[in-house]
């Protein structure tokens, strides 16, 4: 059975007092699950967010990592800084910061690495924009990301992954894959790994999809068999409605 996990990325909303105003309250209202429940604050709020969280089963996660381990490297923040306020687990890959920060798949192996051999967890975000869903091109883009980030990994390295499949025009643009659509790429991305790795690695992996999950269709979404939770953007900055999405789960 795979992890079923419920990520809310926070980017770059809510300060301090509104981080502590909402993780109170997602404390008080989080509902008995069987669903990992993640929350990524902004890098400031990160060590509030943890401590807030220590007696919550809620987890935090950072929303990028650099992958030196240290140095001249301003404005950037390294796996020990994380390690160091007891985050583990690092989203890398959102396609935000593949389009306005320039991470390309080359970089993206290194911090992959980078935070494999501090043994962190990784959320790996990737997805087709729009004109290449519309040319027929998103399964062999998707191929691509996860090859050019991934398959280069020992097999060991699979149980600190989870992939979420966030295509680029669903991210918030109001306009969702449909379950159907979520589904097949899910599927598509499982026999990928399959044929790099193994079945058991692929069957192991949960896949997480992204892009406008709300609380109207989250239920749908999370239905299909191969998509284990979602990666919320928008939905995740209001308690109920975050809460409503780890319920549908
Ligand atoms: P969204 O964002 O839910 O606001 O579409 C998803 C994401 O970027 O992870």
């Amino acid at each position: 059975m795979r992890t079923q996990i419920v990520a809310g990325n926070w980017k770059m909303n809510k300060n301090l007092e509104e981080t502590e105003a909402l993780l109170s309250e997602l404390s008080a209202k989080l509902p008995d699950t069987h669903a990992e429940v993640v929350v990524a604050p902004t890098f400031v709020n990160l060590a509030g967010a943890q401590r807030n969280l220590q007696s919550s089963r809620i987890k935090v996660a950072a929303q990028n990592m650099h992958f030196a381990e240290d140095g001249a490297y301003t404005g950037e923040i390294s796996a020990d800084m994380l390690l160091n306020i007891h985050v583990d687990t690092v989203i890398l890959g959102h396609s935000e910061r593949r389009s306005y920060f320039g991470e390309d798949d080359e970089l993206l192996s290194k911090k992959v690495k980078a935070a494999l051999n501090k043994d962190m967890q990784i959320i790996f975000c990737f997805g087709e924009e729009l004109e290449e869903r519309k040319s027929g091109n998103h399964f062999a883009v998707v191929e691509s990301q996860l090859k050019n980030a991934l398959f280069d990994l020992d097999a060991g390295s699979w149980s600190n992954i989870v992939l979420a499949y966030e295509p680029v025009w669903a991210i918030g643009t109001g306009e969702t894959a449909s379950p159907e659509q979520a589904q097949e790429m899910h599927a598509f991305i499982r026999k990928t790994i399959t044929e790099a790795y193994n079945t058991e690695i692929a069957d192991g992996v949960s896949i997480l999809y992204g892009g406008s999950v709300k609380p109207a269709n989250a239920e749908e979404i999370f239905s299909k068999p191969d998509v284990d939770g979602g990666l919320i953007g928008g939905a995740s900055l209001k308690a109920d409605d975050f809460i409503a999405i780890v319920r549908a789960i």
